[in-house]
């Protein structure tokens, strides 16, 4: 069976190339029938925060990417990392460097100088117990081969090689006894059962380490299966460069909180952003489950497109039902709202936004109160003329006996008509007098959702 995992580091939000990765490792076990877990990986204790946790646990609750089980801790688990160490030194697989700081630091200094890669010797590989200083600080560090080359047969990557002369003996533990970043990942992987790794293809390096270690532990615990790796290039911003800040790289809460997107846009969006289905843009959760793979990632990095996030956002509005709606909009929107009224108009509002942020902006109006606050563009509008139309309008409308879009346009046609006006000299002013602005829904149906007393009075505060 599939395992996948999603394993962030907490020590910043949930930023959009992480979602990506927990993304693909959903749909992957999704598709596969398999398990998706999640790891913390909180072992940096002066980085890892509690509000760095929350925040990625909310935005991956947001994207709906429930996860199997229990979260895991990977610093809870540090005994375990340490023990199978332990394990590795008892097979002979792993061995105590007495190397001092000092002395590791002249060695690179010298490599430097030298212009050779900088790379631990193993001048601790073979040596005899009997030279270990008595009591002084060790590491344990992998007998990594040094014959031979490593093959990863990445999913994404295709077939990559790295000879084993290039890999040093990396440390496993520390001299403190605590465990490196690439033995807790191996441990907790193999402990958890995870059967394929999805992530960014800036640990493909880490990788042929991280493999060094799984066959290592043929000589303990009966062996460990590989893993498939799947490495996926990262995201770059418009320019091509890599994600930054200074792309205005956010986190996902600021996606759902300043961009007023919705989740299954951006998992959309994130799905299409290094993935493709023939030309399928629009690929709705359902359809994602049962068509992503592997083979569909592609290997260039792909370039974040916000222009493209906001036109999904905008199909994903005007597919969503009018009660949700409701309930985000008013979230921004002042307290006390009338909700039926927002949700009544929302079949009008939401076809003309791209994000909730708009959609509440473009909806603020139907709240304000009397006399409206006209901005510049409705203020021009309002002239002499303009206002004695309003005033025919007002003295028609207020005699209707029925208060509907059709009977209400009707009567506003009347009116423009009789006047000799196009039905636009009739409606523009009453947009500004109902709206305060000269964009807005179809006016007709501004009028019939605001209501008769309202609407009236509106135009009553802009007549002649
Ligand atoms: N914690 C690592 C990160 O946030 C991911 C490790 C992994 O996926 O193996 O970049």
């Amino acid at each position: 069976p599939v395992v996948t995992r999603f394993a962030p580091s907490p020590t910043g939000f949930l930023h959009i190339g992480g979602a990506r990765t927990a993304l693909f490792n959903w749909l992957y076990a999704r598709r596969h029938g398999g398990r998706f877990l999640l790891r913390i990986e909180d072992t940096d204790r002066v980085r890892s925060t509690e509000p760095a946790i929350e925040a990625i646990l909310d935005g991956i609750r947001w994207l709906g990417l429930d996860w199997d089980g229990d979260a895991v801790f990977q610093f809870a688990r540090a005994d375990r990392h340490a023990a199978v160490a332990h394990q590795l030194l008892d097979a002979g697989r792993a061995y105590r460097c007495y190397a001092t700081p000092e002395e590791l630091t002249a060695l690179r200094e010298e490599q430097r100088a030298a212009g050779k890669p900088i790379r631990y010797d193993g001048r601790w590989r073979d040596r005899a117990p009997e030279d270990a200083p008595e009591g002084a600080p060790f590491v344990i560090r992998l007998k990594a081969p040094k014959e031979g080359a490593v093959t990863i047969a990445d999913q994404v990557q295709g077939d990559v090689t790295v000879a084993n002369a290039e890999l040093d003996d990396f440390v496993l533990l520390r001299s403190d006894g605590t465990p490196t970043y690439m033995l807790a990942v191996v441990v907790d992987d193999h402990d958890m059962g995870v059967t394929h790794i999805i992530r960014g293809d800036d640990h493909l390096n880490n990788a042929f380490r991280q493999l060094a270690l799984i066959r290592a532990m043929d000589a303990v615990e009966g062996g460990w299966p590989d893993p498939v790796y799947a490495h996926v290039p990262l995201i770059h911003g418009a320019d091509g460069a890599k994600l930054s800040k200074r792309h205005g790289a956010l986190g996902v809460d600021a996606y759902r909180d300043e961009l007023g997107v919705l989740p299954e846009a951006l998992n959309n969006y994130l799905l299409r952003l290094g993935w493709g289905h023939g030309d399928e843009e629009i690929i709705s959760r359902e359809r994602a489950t049962e068509v992503f793979d592997l083979s569909g990632v592609g290997r260039s990095p792909s370039r974040f497109d916000t222009k493209k996030l906001m036109n999904l956002n905008g199909h994903y509005i005007r597919e969503a039902d009018d009660a949700r709606l409701t309930d985000l909009v008013a979230q921004r929107l002042p307290d006390g709202i009338d909700r039926d009224l927002l949700q009544r108009a929302m079949p009008v509002l939401k076809v003309r936004a791209a994000d909730l942020n708009e959609l509440a902006a473009n909806a603020a109006f139907f709240f304000r109160s009397r006399p409206l606050a006209m901005d510049e563009s409705a203020t021009a509008l309002l002239t002499p003329d303009a206002r004695a139309i309003l005033t025919q309008l007002h003295a028609k409308l207020d005699a209707l006996a029925a208060w509907d879009t059709e009977t209400i346009e009707a009567a506003v046609r009347e009116v423009a008509e009789a006047a000799g006006l196009k039905l636009g000299a009739a409606a523009q002013p009453l947009r500004a007098a109902l709206t305060g602005s000269r964009t807005s829904p179809g006016i007709f149906d501004v009028l019939a959702l605001l209501g008769r007393t309202e609407s009236l009075g509106r135009i009553e505060d802009q007549m002649a």
